[in-house]
């Protein structure tokens, strides 16, 4: 059985017999791999903490016909700060289950690697809205997944906006002419705040954020569209969408242009 290295971030590890787990982890050159670590839930593992989601690794496989095995682990970064606040663990989660559902097994996605990255980064640096960052995050996800929303242009004609409907069947906001039975009616600061966190570096995500009223309607829309595109519930938006950037941090951006 071929040794190799790699390094990656857990995304998430599951039970397997008695002490063993399968670990799921986004590698930078290997894609996502699942991988047995043997005897990993016994007090005396050698592995530890090493392998628990959110750890960025370096690791030494064998690669098995089915599943690989890791046989060393070895700790790059372990975002201790994202780990201690509930807000950034929430963020932090989602971000780790919306790279699970788009990552392909063995199929390498560097771009994909560094996303998460600097989307684990960003929430190492404690921002004001957490949720923000990883709604950003989820944007970049699905513009590197080929699923950009339009944000601006109706999304079926092209005719420049702004536009008060939004489908995410026809791939974003669409005109009056262009939108369908599926598409409903969108506020224009809900888009433009969409708008801007899907171009902001993810670091100034946090920073701004608008009326609840604004937050709210961006995120049905986001997590709607997210949810069509990729095909598959996101079980941490619920949790995802009660978190609200603390009160001190609120600059209203809702009549910003973005
Ligand atoms: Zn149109």
């Amino acid at each position: 059985m071929p040794l190799y290295k790699e390094q990656g971030i857990v995304l998430r590890a599951v039970k397997l017999g008695e002490a063993d787990k399968i670990v799921s982890i986004l590698t930078q050159g290997s894609g996502k791999i699942r991988a047995v670590a043997k005897g990993i839930r016994k007090t005396t593992s050698r592995f530890g903490a090493r392998l628990e989601p959110m750890t960025h690794v370096s690791l030494l496989l064998y690669r098995g016909r089915n599943l690989d095995t890791v046989t060393q682990a070895e700790i790059v970064g372990s975002f201790r700060a994202v780990r201690g606040d509930f807000a950034l663990i929430t963020a932090g989660e989602t971000m780790l289950e919306a790279v699970d559902k788009v990552a392909e097994e063995h199929e390498r996605n560097v771009r994909l690697f560094l996303l998460l990255l600097s989307g684990m980064r960003a929430l190492e640096r404690r921002p004001d809205d957490a949720a923000a960052v990883a709604e950003s995050f989820v944007l970049k996800l699905l513009s590197l997944s080929g699923f950009h929303p339009s944000l601006s242009a109706c999304a079926a004609c092209g005719t420049p906006g702004p536009h008060g409907w939004f489908a995410a069947g026809q791939g974003g906001v669409v005109c009056g002419t262009c939108a369908t039975n599926e598409a409903g009616r969108v506020s224009e600061p809900a888009v433009r705040w969409l708008d801007l966190i899907a171009r902001i570096e993810l670091d100034g995500a946090g920073d701004a954020t608008p009326p609840d009223a604004v937050r709210r309607e961006a995120r049905a829309m986001l997590y709607g569209f997210t949810e069509y595109h990729l095909d598959r519930r996101m079980k941490s938006f619920s949790l995802l969408a009660r978190q609200a950037a603390s009160p001190a941090s609120v600059r209203l951006v809702g009549t910003a242009r973005g």
